[in-house]
């Protein structure tokens, strides 16, 4: 029996000789993996039709006992030739394509994340990477999983936490608590978050492309905070730490001499 697809290359790896193991991300499938028998002979006619970050369409022989399905046909309909040039933007593209390969697992109804993976690719082909774009790519990427922070009140007593007042978090709350709530927690991964910050994270939650979000000007000290926030989420969910965010934080670093700028209050 064989299916159709459009997916995003999230990996590409040898398999024997001659063959590719390749690793999508298709709307209907979620996380996909299919072997593509002699794709490394001389005439084979997947040659130059798929590579990372490509988005194709794809026919393919479903296989349901070990989940790898066998490659049929596969036409690129978008090569974001960009990432091949952009090495900044290349990198941010390959935490994305971790992200997506270490936490969609195969299922249906994967068109959120499928979508939002081919924006953020979209907008790097074109665009340098941005720490808020990358932030703002995280934040939605666990709206998508069912992870995303409750960010407008607090989870225990319901009380609205939009105004001006800090509140606190910790990833295993799944949500704010307001200062009466929150007691004197000590723990390491209990966050005190300033209005400022929950503003932007709020309007990066409600935002589904980039464009806007990538344009934020955000203070070296809120671009820590958020990076640091939203890490300790991600490590919360993961359980471990992914070596490409790592590099994208240090890629992205804010530049410290600019502290004297004000912080923004809203993106
Ligand atoms: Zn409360």
């Amino acid at each position: 029996m064989t299916d159709r697809t459009h997916a995003i290359v999230l990996r590409v790896y040898p398999y024997s000789r001659t063959s590719h193991v390749v690793i999508w991300l298709s709307p209907a499938l979620g996380r996909m993996v299919t072997l593509v028998k002699g794709a490394l002979r001389p005439k084979s006619r997947f040659l130059g039709q798929y590579d990372l970050f490509y988005t194709c369409e794809l026919v393919y022989y479903t296989r349901e006992r070990n989940g790898i399905h066998i490659l049929k046909e596969c036409s690129p309909i978008n090569y974001r030739p960009g990432l091949r040039d952009r090495w900044r933007s290349a990198m941010t593209a390959s935490y994305a394509a971790e992200l997506a390969n270490r936490t969609s697992v195969p299922g249906p109804d994967h068109q959120g994340l499928f979508a939002l993976t081919g924006h953020l690719l979209d907008h790097l082909n074109t665009n340098p990477p941005t720490a808020a774009l990358v932030s703002w790519f995280e934040i939605r990427w666990m709206g998508q999983l069912g992870w995303a922070p409750q960010l407008t009140g607090c989870t225990a007593c319901n009380k609205g936490l939009t105004g001006q007042t800090n509140a606190w978090f910790n990833p295993a709350w799944g949500g704010l608590k307001c200062p009466d709530c929150a007691g004197h927690s000590n723990s390491t991964d209990t966050w005190q978050l300033t209005p400022d910050l929950l503003a932007i994270l709020r309007s990066w939650q409600d935002t589904p492309h980039p464009d806007t979000p990538a344009k934020t000007f955000c203070h070296p000290t809120q671009v820590l905070a958020l990076q640091a926030f939203l890490g300790s989420i991600l490590d919360y969910h993961l359980d471990l730490q992914t070596a490409s965010r790592s590099m994208v934080m240090d890629l992205l670093k804010p530049d410290r001499t600019r502290r004297t700028e004000q912080p923004c209050v809203a993106p």
